[in-house]
């Protein structure tokens, strides 16, 4: 049956495909959830945690939203992405999170890149690159190692200034 679709046709479905994914991407990249992100990381700014905002969404709805709590919990794992993770898996009693997307301020570090392969979510969007503390596109590149048996998609540099500024307010107020 290959032949009877014209090349003409099959290329312009190719092309519609294509077109279709770019969309479908554009659809699901919504910039509120990264400003919600981001509010999240001002209010973590203001309880005097590093200022890291997190958000997890399932079907365009907000299931979690977390800034750090590291202090506040004197947990050292208390990190945004952990915390609407494991909220969120609570919420759903499952540990499995594979149609949810998550929006965070920072490249995750490993510890969290390993729990976000773990609970299998779908799309990870983030703000910051951080060439000294991520594990995404740096460090030790958690999804590229090949014992990782999950890997998101990962769009990097969303609302980057912001998120930037934010953290270096932060760490230049400290100082
Ligand atoms: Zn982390």
């Amino acid at each position: 049956m290959r032949g009877a679709i014209p090349d003409h046709l099959r290329r312009f479905m190719s092309a519609a495909k294509t077109l279709t994914t770019a969309l479908q991407l554009l659809m699901t990249l919504s910039p509120a959830f990264m400003t919600l992100a981001i509010a999240e990381a001002e209010h973590a700014a203001s309880r005097g945690e590093v200022p890291v905002g997190a958000v997890l969404v399932a079907d365009g709805a907000v299931l979690a939203a977390s800034g750090n709590r590291v202090e506040e919990l004197a947990d050292p794992t208390a990190h945004a992405e952990l915390l609407v993770v494991r909220a969120a898996a609570a919420l759903r009693r499952t540990p499995r999170l594979a149609d949810c997307d998550l929006y965070v301020t920072l490249e995750p570090c490993p510890m969290c890149a390993a729990a976000i392969a773990l609970a299998r979510l779908r799309r990870v969007y983030f703000a910051a690159y951080d060439p000294k503390g991520g594990g995404v596109e740096h460090g030790p590149r958690i999804f590229d190692q090949p014992g990782c048996n999950h890997r998101p998609e990962i769009y990097g540099g969303i609302d980057e200034q912001r998120a930037a500024a934010l953290l270096r307010d932060f760490f230049q107020a400290k100082r």
